[in-house]
């Protein structure tokens, strides 16, 4: 990490400066997320698992000044350089014998442009906390991507929360394996930077996300701990249910990104074994909000309360909204926008400071529709964008997954808004059943209507052999509503 950031500041990469990395998880990657920072530089990981015009968008935006990457995304890091023009580093992920031979004479391998320097230390500066660290863009599912700026500070604080029994519970005899990409939300939910503090090992398992390669890692390295959205977890178990195999050194997992259905708790808890702590966050609250650890006292069952999306983290307040921005109080019938301020939470978006987002007073207004029950615990209702709004009232999607989801021979389910004549919008439900299991349509909507009222019940139910996903695994629904924009409803 020393070498790096001599090595980038010997080309002229100095403080504010935004340097972009296109990669995976890999040693390499988390190197250049320390060795940016340290010498006061801007990590900008881009997602990988963008279009090229989307990442010349952003690295335009950003106006990135060098980019490292692993080689399978040259292209993506061809693209930075000619929006960029003149890059101060053009840096291949790879040592000297692995670079292409059509590789053009400008990008230098990884370990080659560590070679031209020093390993001398004092390169890391001291600077005032508020210095920008990590620049990351949000996935834009609703125009332009956006950037969120965050401080050392905001990073710093974060881990320290991160690091505890709310979330990691992270020791120096603890292995964590950051299954989320480091591209994503400041490096994997900010998993390197609490491992670090705490001095946990940390295990970087590459690509390799299905089931069998995610059971063979945890197994082979030891792993005690790890993150991933919720598909991850559904994969995993699948595996492990198919094999009949068990990963005894896995205690727990911290599931967010999405809601996880209650079904696939239960499994993990019940019968793997492995404490669940189901987090709430987006990149720009730093990004966990919440915790899902459970507060003693709480109602007896307690995957109904681990379904929720917990309760806010040491310094993060919450708060639910009403129309006119009337503030409810704490009581699951009030339901409204969800908005949180707190240490790490953004106050603007890159460039884009005034723009309202965040009010005066600092709160965010997150575009979750939620309630926070009396206990404290929040239960995100459904983004606003995916709510299903028939005759002026709305479905939450998540809670007809949910329901769906229990249902034997289910193994994913998503819930998209359809046009409809008379009730504005109906729910269609996409189904992917479990390898050989036979589900018939309507001995699910027998299942649904004993569970759910007669109105939330999906009009239309296709069988998929799979959901298109993000690259951190969370379904695309506006892929979906791209997709089947032209099936009607029929009730
Ligand atoms: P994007 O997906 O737009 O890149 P994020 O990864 O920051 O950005 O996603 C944040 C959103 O993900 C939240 O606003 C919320 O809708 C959803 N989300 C995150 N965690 C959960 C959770 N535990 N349960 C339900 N939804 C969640």
């Amino acid at each position: 990490m020393r070498r790096l950031a001599n090595a980038l500041r010997n080309r002229g990469v100095t403080r504010g400066d935004r340097v972009a990395t296109l990669a995976w998880n890999n040693h390499r990657h988390l190197e250049a997320y320390f060795a940016i920072t340290a010498i006061g530089a801007i990590c900008h990981p881009i997602n990988p698992r963008l279009t090229r015009d989307q990442v010349a968008y952003i690295a335009g935006h950003a106006e990135d000044l060098g980019v490292l990457f692993d080689l399978e995304y040259s292209d993506l890091a061809a693209a930075v350089a000619e929006t960029r023009g003149k890059l101060l580093v053009n840096v291949a992920l790879c040592e000297q014998s692995e670079l292409p031979a059509d590789t053009p004479a400008n990008v230098v391998p990884y370990e080659t442009f560590l070679e031209t320097a020093s390993d001398n230390a004092s390169v890391y500066e001291s600077m005032d906390e508020r210095t920008a660290a990590s620049l990351c863009y949000t996935s834009g599912t609703t125009g332009n991507p956006k950037g969120v700026l965050s401080t050392h500070r905001a990073l710093v604080l974060h881990a320290m929360t991160a690091r505890t029994s709310d979330l990691f519970d992270l020791r120096p005899t603890s292995t964590a394996c950051a299954i989320v990409p480091l591209y994503h939300a400041h490096a994997s939910w900010g998993l390197p930077f609490a491992a670090a503090m705490s001095g946990s090992a940390l295990v970087l398992p590459g690509l390799q996300l299905d089931g069998s390669s995610i059971a063979e890692t945890i197994q082979s390295r030891g792993v005690t701990l790890a993150n991933g959205v919720p598909t991850i977890w559904q994969n995993l178990v699948t595996y492990l249910g198919s094999v009949g195999q068990t990963i005894p050194s896995l205690k727990r997992i911290v599931v967010a990104g999405s809601a996880p259905a209650p079904a696939l708790l239960k499994s993990l808890e019940n019968d793997h074994g492995i404490e669940v702590c189901h987090v709430w966050g987006m990149t720009e609250t730093g990004p966990c909000g919440t915790s899902g650890a459970v507060l003693p006292g709480a109602a007896a069952d307690t995957i109904e309360k681990k379904s929720k999306q917990g309760h806010g983290l040491f310094g993060v307040q919450m708060r639910i909204s009403k129309e006119g921005n009337k503030h409810c109080p704490w009581g699951e019938e009030h339901i409204g926008a969800l908005q949180v301020r707190g240490p790490y939470v953004i106050s603007g978006y890159f460039k884009q400071e005034g723009a309202g987002a965040v009010d005066s007073d600092g709160w965010f207004t997150t575009g979750d529709v939620a309630s926070i029950d009396r206990e404290g615990y929040l239960k995100i209702v459904d983004r606003e964008k995916d709510l299903v709004k028939s005759g002026g009232e709305w479905i939450s999607s998540i809670e007809v997954e949910n329901t769906a989801g229990s249902y034997p021979g289910v193994s994913e389910a998503a819930v998209i808004a359809m046009p409809h004549e008379r009730w504005g919008e109906r729910p269609l439900l996409l189904v992917v059943p479990t390898k050989g299991a036979a589900i018939s349509a309507d001995d699910l909507l027998l299942f649904l209507s004993g569970r759910l009222a007669k109105w939330w019940l999906p009009d239309r139910i296709i069988f998929v052999p799979e959901l298109p996903k993000t690259g951190t695994g969370k379904v695309m629904k506006a892929e979906l509503r791209k997709h089947y924009s032209d099936v009607e409803a029929t009730a």
